[in-house]
């Protein structure tokens, strides 16, 4: 197994590279920027993209999706309540004072409970609105490992201060769907270290804060 996670961006989105030697396959997740870099790093490793999988649309994390799907042919992946924040791409650029990327619809959705990934390494699509409306996990549950987006982070959570963003759903999401998998669960979140879901039980401050009704 290959499996690499390096910051893309002037946000340092948090973006993984998963291959598997055997079949010369891999997927990319949150391709948000610096896409010659990790397309290089594809044709390095001998890898053929099989998917793009996109956590939620904010530019950071879906930036540069469109132009890796150009340069591999690889589709792209995005939960549908992201498709109004996807075709916001010139406000969100507007934030951050950059040009807007070009983005295209995406080829599929990232809808709850779907399997997405490679044969030998399966993930399962968690939708965990809270950040967005169409926020996502992608479990990893034979590697014990979870791709968090920026739902949850090493002590914290994400903002739900952007539009689409809903605070009491975020901890909603966060109680009903990533403290319902194992302590050992390795966590990578969409930017900063890694983690894990026994730590973040433990001690994430937001957390502690008793489950909505
Ligand atoms: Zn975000």
């Amino acid at each position: 197994m290959i499996l690499e996670t390096f910051p893309v961006g002037a946000l340092s989105c948090n973006c993984t590279l998963l291959g598997d030697e055997a079949t010369h396959e891999a997927i990319v997740i949150d391709p948000g920027d610096e896409v010659s870099r990790i397309h290089r790093r594809l044709t390095e490793l001998g890898l053929q993209l099989k998917q793009i999988l996109v956590t939620h649309a904010h530019i950071d994390h879906v930036g540069g999706a469109l132009k890796l799907k150009r340069l591999t042919g690889a589709p792209i992946l995005l939960n549908e309540n992201d498709l109004p924040l996807l075709k916001m791409m010139d406000t969100q650029a507007a934030w951050l004072g950059v040009q807007p990327p070009e983005t295209a619809s995406p080829d599929g959705s990232l809808a709850d409970g779907l399997i997405v990934g490679l044969k030998a390494y399966p993930a399962q699509v968690l939708h965990t609105p809270g950040h967005t409306q169409g926020s996502v996990c992608l479990h990893f549950a034979p590697m014990k490992l979870l791709i968090a987006g920026d739902t949850l982070f090493a002590g914290s959570i994400g903002r739900t201060d952007l539009p689409g963003g809903n605070f009491d759903q975020i901890i909603d999401s966060l109680h009903s769907k990533l403290l319902a998998l194992p302590d050992e669960t390795q966590v990578l979140p969409g930017h900063g270290p890694s983690t894990t879901i026994g730590e973040e039980r433990q001690s994430n401050p937001y957390l502690q804060l008793r489950r909505p009704n």
